[in-house]
């Protein structure tokens, strides 16, 4: 049992952005902490997932509170932030694009997944982090302490084990028995790769996304597509439907099995579909926790991110809340451990940086919820500009 002041043993699963954060924050504070994830190197899905815009008060205060202000403003696109709402027939019903009136605090630049992942681990030592390490199982002890299995046959006990391990968490039973819930919208994700983007016959949709995104909707439908900074355009088709809706494997398939659920949009809008590539095309259906899940504190145990909120994208918070918890949950664990706490204390203090969580992912899953019915409810696109004018929207 860990009543002694030594620093407890730490381990964090999954080197998504909320277990990267936390990561981070301990070992800049030199709180010892280890990483685990299941993926068998940092580049094993690069070419997957799109830009995430990250917050000043979120993903920014994450990195620049680490000291990686500069870092991120190295791989960065501040003119990413661009957004445009349309209907299905591409009329531009709103535009957001900063201009030099702009204050920073309400610029939110674009980082492309594989960046943000870099520069955490640019700044942390290598081997804190381990690659290919899927954890199989948990076993509780009754003191706090765990014992993590994880499929390669390694096995190791903690003091203190943090789930970061995204919407369909293993930890999350071990405080909750809240389950991921389907978000009743289905679809793909599809690539477009950068030659294409390129072609003199893809210049309306190049002006239509500018340098940022473009959400068109309407009739319950959603395509949302995003420059990414190599040049590739990443489109989310959504629709309502069954979660096992079939995308078709083959890929011509699954481009006419799509165009036929955007069938009636302006031609601009269909290209996002029919110029998927062939090895680009995924299925995503969307998922969410109940919104304001909280849970009752367990020794030696806690989760962040998506594992506690995941959401769906609608208000672009996802990543931009699952990093604030990184820090919150980094600084409460490092101001304990630095302060010679007992293991008392330290739960006290995450216990703490709990509540808070609870505040902040009540409040985004809550906005959340309220976009996803604007811009999939019967009035879109109106019903969803009205509520970015009002301030209610948050893309
Ligand atoms: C289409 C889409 C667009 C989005 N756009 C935005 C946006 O613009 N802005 C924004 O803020 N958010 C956005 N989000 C949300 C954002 O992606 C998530 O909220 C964010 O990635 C959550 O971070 P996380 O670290 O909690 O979880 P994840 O990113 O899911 O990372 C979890 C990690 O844990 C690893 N893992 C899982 N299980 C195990 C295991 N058993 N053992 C070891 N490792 C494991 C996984 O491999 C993964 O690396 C979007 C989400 C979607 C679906």
């Amino acid at each position: 049992m860990a009543t002694t002041t030594s620093p407890p043993r730490v381990a964090i699963i999954g080197a998504g952005p909320a277990g990267l954060v936390l990561h981070l924050t301990l070992i800049k504070r030199g709180v010892p902490s280890i990483l685990y994830e299941r993926e068998a190197s940092p580049n094993a899905r690069i070419h997957l997932g799109g830009t995430l815009d990250l917050r000043w008060a979120y993903g920014q205060r994450a990195l620049y509170e680490n000291g990686l202000e500069a870092a991120f403003k190295a791989v960065s696109r501040p003119d990413g932030d661009e957004t445009r709402m349309c209907g299905k027939d591409a009329r531009v019903l709103l535009e957001i694009i900063a201009d030099g009136d702009t204050r920073p605090e309400d610029i939110s630049p674009e980082i492309d997944r594989p960046a943000l992942r870099q520069i955490i681990l640019d700044a942390v030592p290598a081997d804190s982090v381990k690659w290919g390490h899927a954890l199989t199982s948990v076993t509780p002890h009754g003191d706090g302490t765990h014992t993590l299995s994880f499929a390669n046959g390694h096995t190791t006990t903690v003091d203190l084990l943090v789930g970061a391990d995204g919407g369909a968490s293993r930890i999350r039973p071990l405080v909750s028995p809240a389950q991921r819930l389907y978000a009743g919208l289905t679809g793909a994700e599809i690539v477009i790769e950068r030659d294409v983007v390129d072609r003199a016959d893809m210049a309306d949709a190049r002006a239509l996304i500018g340098n940022g995104s473009t959400f068109a909707m309407e009739g319950g439908k959603v395509l949302a597509a995003q420059r990414n900074s190599d040049g590739r355009v990443l489109t989310y088709a959504w629709f309502r439907g069954p979660e096992d809706w079939p995308l078709p494997s083959d890929a011509a398939e699954a481009r006419v099995s799509l165009l036929q659920k955007f069938e009636g949009w302006a031609p601009v809008l269909r290209k996002f579909i029919e110029h998927g590539a062939d090895d680009g095309i995924y299925h995503r259906p969307l998922y969410m926790l109940q919104p304001g899940l909280r849970w009752e504190h367990v020794d030696g145990v806690t989760i962040i991110g998506d594992a506690a909120h995941v959401m769906t994208p609608f208000a672009g918070m996802g990543a931009n809340v699952s990093m604030l918890d990184g820090l919150e949950m980094g600084l409460a664990i490092a101001e304990a451990v630095n302060a010679g706490a007992s293991k008392e204390g330290r739960e006290a203090a995450i216990k703490k940086a709990e509540e808070k969580l609870f505040e902040e992912s009540a409040k985004w899953t809550g906005i959340t919820a309220f976009n996803m019915e604007k811009m999939t409810g019967p009035d879109a696109p109106q019903s969803a500009v009205d509520a970015y004018k009002l301030g209610k929207g948050s893309l």
